[in-house]
């Protein structure tokens, strides 16, 4: 436990989340806050983000430096180079960037064959995480990407002679993708040497272009077990491959490539959110708050200032359930029982145990593979019934 005794906060590290919300082209999957890109003077927005970063600093004046800074979204690789470097400037200015903290940079493909990452490292960035997808045109045609599958080799091959601190996403599941042929695929992308990978099951949200068409039938989604057999594969796969899960789907080569920002999330940091719709969660005076943006970029240039609300006691102990189970290192059981009040009911972790989704070392309470692809459902089971 850190120095302080507290069971969340900046203790367990803090970081900046910052939403560029514009992309060029709007995936049909595609559930986060953003907008096309259009030709947009994009200053006015930059202006605002600075004057929410500024506002965060009275707001918090004696939190620490920062751990983390993560430029995502949307697609911030359409930042300039410039552009980054400016706001890693004010963030500076503001907060203080501690000199080992990681800065990621989420990039579009395209954009990195357009742009030079080795001008991005001189802004600051010292992570990339690519945008891959798929390595095959097919499934990126499908996923209504503009990248095809030479432009994905050309990026991860660029990043990789400027920073040896990369990701490549992906996304599986797709509808009819075999369990040979996603195998094939991810050992095509292994071999491709990035030391971290995110592997996202393809989930189809309501309210996208995708779940319209499923909604009419146009588009039938993979079955739950022929998702959990895809799920088996990738953990065989990597493991093998000496890229094993450290959670639900990130796999890093060694604990130095585990990205730092999300385990601030996983440990109940503390973060900010800066830009468009972007959430952050902060403490202040020993109370967990959580901040939330305007959504549009119209209201957010016009308001910056993110809205507030004060989190029970209880909802604190339930995100931090949530969040906790999901990386390999475990649920600290000591630190639920001061957040609950009570212990973890001793019933749901013998289960868990004898049916294979957990086991108990020092105190943490680790998932196992079958477990972590059900740990929203361990979490509603592990949370004490008021
Ligand atoms: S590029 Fe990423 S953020 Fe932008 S629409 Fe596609 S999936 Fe969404």
């Amino acid at each position: 436990m850190p120095d302080s005794g507290a069971d969340f906060g900046p203790d367990f590290g803090f970081g900046l989340y910052l939403h560029w919300p514009f992309c060029t082209r709007i995936c049909p999957y595609c559930d986060f806050n953003v907008y096309a890109a259009k030709a947009r003077d994009t200053e006015p927005l930059i202006a605002a983000m600075i004057a929410d970063l500024d506002a965060h600093r009275r707001r918090l004046p004696d939190h620490p430096g920062l751990d983390s800074v993560f430029f995502g979204g949307g697609t911030p690789s359409l930042l300039s180079d410039r552009q980054m470097a400016q706001i890693l400037d004010k963030v500076n200015d503001a907060f203080g960037i501690k000199p080992d903290a990681e800065i990621t940079l989420e990039a579009n493909p395209n954009d990195v064959v357009a742009a030079t990452p080795s001008n991005w490292a001189a802004a600051g960035i010292n992570r990339v995480s690519i945008g891959v997808q798929s390595l095959q045109s097919q499934a990126l045609a499908f996923l209504g990407r503009d990248h095809d599958s030479a432009a994905a080799r050309q990026a991860i091959a660029d990043v990789q002679a400027v920073l040896d601190n990369h990701s490549v996403d992906l996304i599986y599941a797709l509808p009819g993708q075999s369990p040979d042929g996603w195998a094939r695929e991810l050992r095509e992308v292994i071999a491709l040497g990035a030391p971290h990978l995110s592997l996202y099951e393809l989930t189809i949200e309501e309210r996208t272009a995708f779940g319209k068409r499923a909604a009419r039938g146009d588009l039938v989604p993979l079955e739950d077990d022929d998702q959990a057999d895809l799920y088996e594969v990738t953990q065989s796969i990597c493991d093998e491959a000496g890229l094993p899960a450290y959670e639900v789907s990130n796999h890093a080569r060694a604990p130095e490539y585990e990205s730092r920002h999300n385990h601030i999330y996983w440990a109940s940091g503390d973060w900010i959110g800066i830009g468009p719709g972007a959430h952050g969660r902060l403490t202040i005076d020993g109370h967990r708050f959580a901040t939330e943006a305007a959504r549009r970029p119209a209201d957010y240039q016009s308001s910056p200032i993110p809205t507030e609300t004060k989190l029970s006691r209880t909802d604190t102990a339930r995100e931090f359930l949530a969040m906790a189970l999901r990386p390999v290192s475990g649920l600290d059981l000591e630190r639920f029982e001061r957040l609950f009040g009570a212990s973890a009911p001793a019933t749901v972790l013998s289960d868990l145990i004898s049916n294979g989704f957990a086991t108990i070392e020092a105190e943490k309470l680790k998932l196992t593979a079958t477990g972590r692809l059900v740990a929203d459902y361990i979490a509603a089971q592990l949370t004490p019934h008021a």
